[in-house]
């Protein structure tokens, strides 16, 4: 079975989000779906997620490496123990990019939210000027976002997003996946989801090619109904 996982982003209010949980819970009771599946829905939209079945994991998608304190606009540990959370995404592309995260910083939340046992879904990614470079180009750049990330933590799960593929609906191409899966799984022995325009119509043969273990979503996990398909036309994978 593939991983499947939503990044609502900075999407979904309290009550959309509070109407998807009750209908993936609704879906995964029904069918007895078994795989875990990944909900990341803004912070202050987070349900309580004791009526949710045990497949169903609400994370977040950031969070401050600390536990409390003086960090205006940031939430930090003690406010994801309320709901729960124990997962996170960290080195998304759109916080490295979009909100400036370096590596450094990254690396010290990845310690931070490790040291607490947090399952990671670890982000990376290269941007089109350097696809366009070529395959090597981008192999160097993905090792880079490796630095001081402890690639041998148990609960890592590792996610390949290339940036250009990232919201444009246009996913890459079945051999850039396969080729950039290998190389990584040649090295880092984890689970390893694709993202990057994952919808209801790709997603099968997007999760089933050598080296995918699921997929991380966003647009195309915003609307329940496709979300659901996606999991349906996964499953059996
Ligand atoms: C993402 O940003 O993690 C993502 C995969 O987005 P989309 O599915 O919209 O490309």
């Amino acid at each position: 079975m593939s991983i499947i996982a939503a990044n609502f982003k900075s999407n979904h209010t309290r009550k959309t989000t509070k109407d998807f949980f009750s209908k993936l819970n609704t879906y995964v009771k029904a069918t007895k779906y078994k795989e875990d599946i990944f909900v990341f829905p803004s912070s202050s939209s987070f349900i309580d997620s004791n009526n949710l079945e045990e497949n169903i994991i609400q994370g977040t998608q950031n969070a401050y490496p600390a536990n409390k304190g003086a960090f205006t606009g940031e939430i930090s540990s003690s406010h994801l123990d309320e709901f729960d959370i124990k997962t996170i995404i960290l080195g998304h592309s759109e916080r490295r990019y979009v909100l400036n995260e370096s590596q450094d910083f990254i690396a010290d939340k990845f310690k931070f939210y490790q040291d607490l046992g947090y399952k990671i879904i670890y982000c990376v990614g290269e941007s089109l000027e350097l696809r366009n470079e070529g395959f090597k180009s981008s192999l160097e750049y993905i090792w880079e976002l490796f630095d001081k990330i402890d690639i041998s933590y148990s609960k890592l799960i590792l996610a390949y997003e290339p940036i250009w593929a990232i919201g444009t609906g246009k996913s890459a191409s079945q051999n850039d996946i396969i080729q950039m899966h290998e190389c990584i799984k040649a090295k880092i022995h984890k689970p390893l989801l694709y993202g990057g325009s994952v919808n209801a119509k790709n997603a099968r043969s997007i999760c089933s090619l050598a080296n995918v273990d699921g997929a991380l979503v966003g647009s195309a996990s915003l609307d329940f109904e496709s979300f659901k398909q996606i999991l349906e036309n996964t499953k059996d994978l």
